[in-house]
């Protein structure tokens, strides 16, 4: 009989190198697996076969039945500047490490596979509704360019997650670069064991940023890559409105991709203080905070490397300190860059990029539809002020901006908040075809489509969404 583990074969290099930041653990057993959805673009990107994934076998693997040798990954982190020595996979488990058919190392992960050690009183369980949403917007991410983790497959568990109401239950499958997050680094910085944290370092170099290895001092190197990468990461959120909602330390990655979709979501109207996290009040990590916080959490990934980076921890401060301050140029030039091209300038003009926000935000327009009705000579429809936005307009159509260009970076389709909340319901209900179909449409998002024009619909009124628990 065919096997979870005869399908692939794992590597396990992280729980080889630091051995100390993981949990054997097994996943809940699932009886009778219905698969909900199958990413056969990734499974064969992947080397896997989308067929032997559909079988018995494989819909064991993708719950992770019978898989040897997994483990739960420990990790720390500020939650809302709150600072929790002890998070860890609570419901997650890491199966192990495969190299895809372009050579590159990444992670397969489930989550809702059961509790662990690092459950901290939590079930363990994930409901489908919240594994479709990071399913679709991970793929709406990847679709935009985005680096993002990406979910291979949800796998309906049969079993009720009993949340405000009972749910039904599901396991996510997730390929990462890696499931090293800051607050890895948090965790093995506060077990002063300085070995696990230069292991932790090492492994993290070379998977991720084998360049630092050959800098006078990789591990300040290694914190330079990833203050880049995540400088870069963030202002491509910005670019196309993107709110992850929950920017905590142990939901930011060292490889910089994106990671946790849980109560994210995407702007309709611009404003930079658009919170949507029912639980943010303070709005910590509203739209236009996302630069801030993120060179925030970085803070913390300098202090948990400060041991490696020189002999003393003021030493270390000083050589680390510039460093983070290269944050914010690396994110204004990417941010800038980034905007120049929506507006199909060649280069970027702050005053022009600074009244349009304002005349945006002022006027309640929303942020996706602006930039290709920009392009298609409508935009003046989207303001109530016209002639502020007709004064606006010939200053920018007096720079000869290349409209076709601004069509290939500027997407139609995101993932609009009110359609997924739909699809979803229909989804835990049993319906997956709306879901399906919002994914065809997100996979596509410079490809405007008649059929499609509802996807480019703002939804109505204020948006909460909650944590993916
Ligand atoms: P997240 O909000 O998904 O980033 O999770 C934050 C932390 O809470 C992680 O340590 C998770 O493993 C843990 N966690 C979230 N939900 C559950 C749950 N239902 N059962 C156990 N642990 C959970
Ligand atoms: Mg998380």
């Amino acid at each position: 009989m065919t096997t979870a583990a005869d399908i692939v074969t794992f590597s396990h290099t992280y729980a080889r190198d630091v051995p100390g930041l993981v949990l054997r653990w097994s996943a809940a057993e699932v009886e009778s697996p219905q698969l909900l959805v199958l990413n056969d673009e990734l499974a064969v990107e992947l080397g896997l076969d989308p067929a032997a994934l559909r079988e018995p076998a494989g819909l064991a693997l993708l719950v992770g039945n019978g898989v040897p040798d997994t483990v739960a990954l420990a990790y720390a982190g500020h939650q809302f500047g709150n600072y929790s020595p002890r998070l860890g996979d609570g419901r997650a488990l890491l199966l192990g490490e495969l190299i895809d058919t372009a050579g590159r190392r990444r992670d397969l992960h489930l989550k809702g596979s059961g509790p662990t050690p690092f459950a901290r009183g939590g079930d363990g369980l994930a409901a489908v509704g919240p594994m479709l949403r990071e399913y679709l917007v991970g793929e709406a991410m990847h679709a935009l360019g985005i680096p993002t983790t990406r979910a291979l497959a949800v796998v309906a568990t049969g079993r009720p997650v009993v949340r405000e109401q009972v749910l039904p239950g599901a396991v996510l499958a997730r390929v990462a670069a890696s499931h090293i997050r800051v607050g890895t680094f948090q965790f093995a910085a506060a077990t002063r064991d300085e070995a696990l944290l230069r292991s932790l370092a090492d492994h993290a170099v070379a998977r991720h940023h084998p360049e630092a290895a050959e800098a006078p001092n990789p591990y300040l190197e290694l914190f330079r890559r990833v203050v880049l990468a995540q400088a870069e990461l963030v202002a491509r959120w910005m670019l196309v409105g993107f709110v992850h909602g929950v920017m905590n330390t142990d939901n930011m990655t060292i490889s910089g991709e994106t990671i946790d979709y849980g109560p994210c979501a995407f702007l309709d109207t611009y404003h930079p203080a658009t919170v949507f996290s029912s639980i943010d009040h303070g709005g910590r990590y509203a739209y236009g905070n996302q630069p801030a916080v993120a060179q925030w959490n970085l803070a913390r990934f300098a202090e948990a490397l400060l041991p490696l980076m020189a002999d003393t921890p003021e030493q270390a401060v000083e050589l680390a300190t510039p460093v983070l301050g290269e944050f914010a140029d690396a994110y204004h030039a990417a941010y800038r860059a980034g905007m120049a091209a929506k507006l199909g300038l060649a280069e970027h003009d702050q005053q022009l990029v600074d009244d349009l926000l304002a005349l945006l935000r002022d006027q309640r327009v929303d942020f996706t539809n602006f930039f290709r009705a920009l392009a298609d000579g409508t935009a003046r429809d989207l303001f109530l002020d016209r002639a502020a936005f007709d004064a606006w307009e010939a200053r920018w159509s007096a720079l000869g901006p290349d409209r076709a260009a601004m069509n290939r970076v500027n997407p139609v389709h995101i993932p609009r908040n009110h359609l997924l909340e739909d699809a979803l319901t229909a989804a835990a209900a049993g319906d997956l075809a709306p879901f399906l179909e919002m994914l065809e449409v997100v996979r596509r998002p410079f490809e405007p489509r008649p059929e499609w024009a509802r996807y480019t619909q703002p939804g109505t009124g204020p948006f909460v969404t909650f944590c993916g628990t």
